[in-house]
């Protein structure tokens, strides 16, 4: 099959082909980071990962299973490879953890299709009936430009838009790599219902109720969703814009799963609200690319930055791990984004945001850092691998 040499191709934001054996490593040095000796055991806990293949899920997917012995069910929605075409990063990962999960003799089971629609729920459902019983925590970390309604069938697609007032902001545009200021008209009325439509918490309600209906959630059951803020210099066009209106859904709505849970199987539902991390989602936001450039640059100094996995691995040993009471905020959210938001790093983002312009933009933020982050996401530029090397890309998963 297609043995091939593979470079990145890379348009803006968005980056086309992965690398299977970049994929494998960059998964393998989370489980490097998250393993703590635990064997399989027959009473591990059961762990549901919706949107498990990249990001924060594929980070818990990894802290759950080697640092805790978790058993997972992983849902997510990755393009094979076909042909020449390589797959996509999930597809590759979540391959490589399933190489690893066999190796190492841990349960796990993965779903690839739209977890919004009824289908891929049911489909998800029988496998957990079939092979766990019940679940003991349900991690949501999805994200997603779009999702085809299952009850009405509207196709919303989201929009990463101001409300209210335009936003006029500096951003790097990352093709030419300048420093522009750009204006973002507001959103409409519709395209904010649309944004929370997809990124809101509607589905995960839809998920909960389908779980309970079927009693697959074990008593004491948790479910978390992740969450973001950040700080004043995206707050146009993150926190009160519409993807921060569909977290605002999101959070509603887990608050009220956390009654029913509470009063159904005196389980709980959080928040957990993560730092800023170099992802495909967050690289598609205006302004937001640059703010993580800068912040990792001041965060790295003050040897603070996290990873995906490093958040995960704090968000299972502090807060939410067995036999753990998480603390909250005063909203009831676990904060993972608290050293972000300290505020001498956000004082420091302040005055450097001020200043920043074509003329010392790669002083003030580590971009060429974003840039190799942006491409470790798909495999790419990933130390110990040759790329003049051909690989196979027609690998073949175990997914259902
Ligand atoms: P990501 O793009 O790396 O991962 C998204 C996941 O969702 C992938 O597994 C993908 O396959 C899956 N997915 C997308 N559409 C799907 C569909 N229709 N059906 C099934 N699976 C689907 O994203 P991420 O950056 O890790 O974000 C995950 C969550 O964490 C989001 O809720 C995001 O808002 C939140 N978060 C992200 C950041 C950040 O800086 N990236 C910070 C804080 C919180």
């Amino acid at each position: 099959m297609p043995f091939q040499v593979i470079k990145p191709k890379i348009r803006g934001f968005i980056c086309t082909n992965a690398h299977p054996t970049g994929c494998l490593k960059n998964v393998q040095s989370q489980i490097d980071l998250a393993r703590k000796g635990i064997e399989p055991t027959k009473n591990a806990p059961n762990v549901l990962v919706i949107g498990a293949s990249t990001g924060y899920g594929l980070a818990s997917r990894i802290a759950l299973t080697w640092g805790y012995g978790a058993n997972t069910i992983g849902v997510f929605f990755e393009r094979p490879p076909s042909g020449n075409k390589t797959g996509s990063t999930g597809y590759y990962n979540s391959v490589a953890f399933h190489q690893m999960t066999v190796r190492d003799r841990f349960t796990a089971i993965s779903v690839n299709g739209d977890a919004f629609s009824d289908q891929i729920k049911q489909k998800t459902i029988d496998e957990i009936q079939e092979h766990f019983g019940q679940i003991d925590l349900v991690v949501y970390s999805l994200a997603s430009p779009r999702r085809l309604h299952p009850k009405t069938g509207v196709d919303h697609r989201s929009v990463l838009k101001p409300v209210g007032d335009p936003c006029e902001g500096k951003t790097v545009d990352l093709t030419s790599e300048n420093i522009t200021e750009i204006t973002i008209h507001p959103a409409t009325a519709e395209e904010v219902a649309d944004t929370i439509a997809v990124m809101g918490g509607e589905d995960l309600e839809f998920w909960v109720e389908s779980l309970l209906s079927k009693d697959l959630l074990a008593p004491q059951a948790n479910v978390v969703a992740y969450s973001y803020i950040g700080p004043q210099v995206t707050a146009q066009i993150y926190s009160s814009g519409t993807i921060g209106l569909a977290k605002m859904d999101l959070e509603q709505r887990v608050n009220a799963i956390d009654e029913k849970l509470l009063d159904q199987i005196n389980g709980r539902a959080y928040v957990s609200v993560n730092k800023a991390v170099i992802s495909q989602a967050s690289a598609a936001i205006p302004i937001v690319p640059l703010y993580i450039s800068m912040l990792y640059r001041i965060m790295d100094a003050k040897n603070l930055n996290e990873k995906p996995i490093d958040q995960m691995i704090r968000l299972f040993s502090e807060y939410l791990g067995p036999n753990l009471v998480p603390r909250v905020d005063e909203n009831g959210r676990v904060r993972l984004d608290d050293r972000e938001l300290r505020p001498d790093v956000v004082a420091e983002v302040d005055e450097k945001w001020s200043l920043v312009s074509n003329d010392n933009f790669h002083q003030l933020a580590d971009f060429e850092g974003y840039k190799r982050g942006f491409r470790n996401l798909f495999g790419f530029e990933v130390d110990g691998v040759d790329y003049d090397q051909p690989v196979e890309t027609e690998v073949t998963s175990p997914f259902v």
